[in-house]
């Protein structure tokens, strides 16, 4: 299937309109249109090859909302015209104990990346959402809930379940003391669903400044990280902090937050931390912990969620053609919260 995208061809070239091929339908493909894709943190690092294992030419995009176009001959859990989503991954390899548990994101034999991947068939190239149509396996789509608004979905598929997933794993309910430091896409999402999950919320900020937008976001308070009396009276006073900083940072004032037992867990930057001080884990048996994305089931959970909970990001939409002006916007953090693509705006050169 001939189709078209956004592509960087190196990690110096600026996005640029790119032609290129899906796959012939498998029996258990579905074929979609993608009609809104939003845009990672993770997808500028990737452009970028911030990381080092950028593969080009790279087609960005893993928080993809669209419609069914086609379905394979296998295929029994959607039919053409539903709207469905797809998220960081397309494929796994569906017999290890992980994979088995639901739990795809851990592949024991590494998942398959939306973009920047290797399909495990042909060893092709993956390219992500940053284009008009895109094919995968079925097992890999997510059903969007009637009632979700499809133009606001797109980023529950990486900053949703990457801050749902954790919130499940430490068992966040009613009562649960959360805090969140950061308070860009998945940082405005982890105050939305923990305060959805009904735990109280704190947003640790640098500054005072963001008291009103995490407020409105639905956080009980914000604390000042760089006022000490407020962080010496905070401390042991969090059952779970989730930290989406994506660049290298200082973990040593947050820890003595936590209770005894408590979890930092680090969902944004993926690299070296400053130097940490050991004694606060010890001493309370605090954890520092990582978190990636969910599985698939865990994903669809969260769409479930959302669609009950009427929780949605706070999207600014832009056209195709602004993306190179967006990924500038993000790296400043100039974006409330994510960026969404709308692909209508995508038309073939
Ligand atoms: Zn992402
Ligand atoms: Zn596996």
């Amino acid at each position: 299937m001939k189709t078209f995208g956004y592509a960087a061809q190196s990690a110096t070239s600026p996005l640029a309109p790119f032609a290129f091929e899906r796959r012939a339908l498998r029996p258990n493909d579905i074929a979609m249109e993608v009609l809104y894709c939003g845009i990672c943190h993770s997808d500028l690092h990737q452009a970028r090859n911030d990381w080092g294992w950028s593969l080009y030419p790279i087609v960005p995009g893993h928080e993809i909302v669209g419609r069914v176009t086609e379905v394979g001959s296998e295929v029994t859990r959607y039919q053409v015209g539903d709207a469905v989503a797809v998220g960081c991954m397309v494929d796994s390899c569906q017999h290890c104990d992980q994979c088995r548990k639901g739990e795809e994101q851990l592949c024991r034999e590494g998942n398959t990346q939306t973009y920047n991947s290797r399909d495990r068939l042909t060893g092709d190239l993956t390219f992500g959402g940053y284009s008009k149509h895109l094919v995968v396996r079925e097992e890999f789509a997510l059903r969007v809930p009637e009632g979700l608004d499809l133009a606001r979905a797109a980023p529950l598929l990486c900053a949703g379940i990457t801050t749902y997933s954790p919130l499940r794993t430490w068992n966040v309910g009613p009562g649960s003391r959360v805090g969140v430091i950061g308070l860009g896409g998945l940082g405005h999402m982890a105050v939305k669903l923990a305060a959805g999950m009904g735990a109280d919320v704190t947003v640790l900020s640098r500054t005072p400044s963001k008291e009103a937008d995490a407020l409105a976001l639905g956080a009980d308070r914000l604390l000042v990280s760089t006022d000490a009396e407020a962080m010496a009276k905070a401390q042991s006073g969090f059952d779970l902090i989730i930290d989406t900083v994506p660049v290298k940072h200082d973990l040593n004032p947050y820890v003595p937050l936590l209770d005894v037992d408590g979890t930092l867990v680090i969902v944004g930057q993926l690299g070296p931390m400053e130097e940490q001080n050991t004694v606060p884990m010890l001493i309370g048996r605090r954890r520092i912990a990582g978190s990636p994305i969910g599985g698939i089931r865990e994903t669809q959970e969260m769409l479930d969620f959302c669609a009950k909970k009427n929780i949605l990001p706070d999207c600014e939409m832009i056209r195709m053609e602004q993306i190179n002006h967006a990924f500038e916007r993000l790296e400043s953090a100039d974006v409330r919260y994510r960026f969404v693509i709308d692909m209508a705006s995508l038309q073939a050169a």
